[in-house]
């Protein structure tokens, strides 16, 4: 009797030492090295290459500050420092113009190799969710397609870029909800224009005369974060098909370059 519970414990024992045994870093999905994140963005991602230099230097700076602060997981898929990178672009492009705001309400990433359904499962059954951004027991995680999440930065793309579209959902709900009516990036813009510009596209694209994704039809957080990812992946496209909603997203997006004082965004 001893010798069986002397046994087990030096069974648990050995289970402890080898779990332990694991890079905690690596565990927890933190990479051991410093990566070359201006070279991964340099070859991956176009709109950090249209930078400046000096903004390259921001941009990449805000790259490395997200990464410390959200953990990156693969579930079900081996993850690099690429995915690592294309995350975090991923959430700074919307916000690269905004100072020194940073998201609140994200602490996880987590990538499946490919679409996963309502039950989080990824291998099997109905597959079509491309992300998903957490709420209620879900809240600080984000879930992406690591293939979605490629696709998104492959060129020559289409209009769609579903880590961006993710982040467009956070920087919505930090008004409180997520309505497609971004009020931080509305501060001291009435939202009335921007809520009849969107009814009038939504009517477009109903009588299928615009050529934005459908899928905006959802509700005006779908519309928001849809028409967000047309305007960051094919800006030129966006402008030309659709000057008006252009213009009022380069407002939210670049308040910089508008007339809005800068001081009066809300960090
Ligand atoms: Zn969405």
């Amino acid at each position: 009797m001893l010798t069986a519970v002397i046994l087990s414990a030096l069974f648990l024992l050995a289970i402890v030492v080898l779990l332990s045994r694991k890079p905690r870093r690596q565990a927890e999905g933190i990479p051991e090295h410093k990566p070359d994140y201006k070279a991964i963005l340099q070859k991956e991602v176009l709109f950090y290459r249209q930078l400046m230099e000096e903004e390259k230097n921001d941009f990449a700076q805000k790259v490395a500050s997200f990464l410390e602060k959200t953990r990156i997981e693969g579930i079900g898929t081996e993850i690099n420092d690429k995915d690592r990178v294309l995350v975090a672009a991923s959430a700074i492009i919307p916000i690269f113009r905004f100072g020194n705001w940073r998201y609140k309400n994200i602490t996880n990433v987590i990538l499946y190799p490919d679409t996963f359904n309502h039950d989080f499962q990824y291998s099997e059954g109905e597959r079509n969710i491309m992300g998903m951004v957490g709420n209620g027991f879900m809240n600080g995680q984000m879930i992406l397609s690591k293939s979605a999440l490629h696709h998104g930065f492959r060129e020559p793309g289409g209009n769609e870029n579903t880590a961006i579209h993710e982040f467009v959902h956070l920087l919505d709900a930090a008004d409180g909800s997520v309505d497609g009516i971004p009020e931080l990036l509305l501060n001291n813009i009435s939202s009335l224009p921007w809520i009849k510009a969107m009814e009038k596209e939504i009517s477009r694209i109903e009588k299928g005369k615009s050529d934005i994704n459908p899928y905006a039809l959802t509700n005006e957080a779908e519309f928001f974060a849809v028409v967000s990812e047309y305007f960051f992946e094919k800006p030129a496209k966006f402008k030309e098909k659709h000057p008006a909603l252009y213009e009022m997203l380069d407002k939210m997006f670049n308040p910089e370059n508008n007339s809005i004082p800068h001081s009066h965004i809300k960090y």
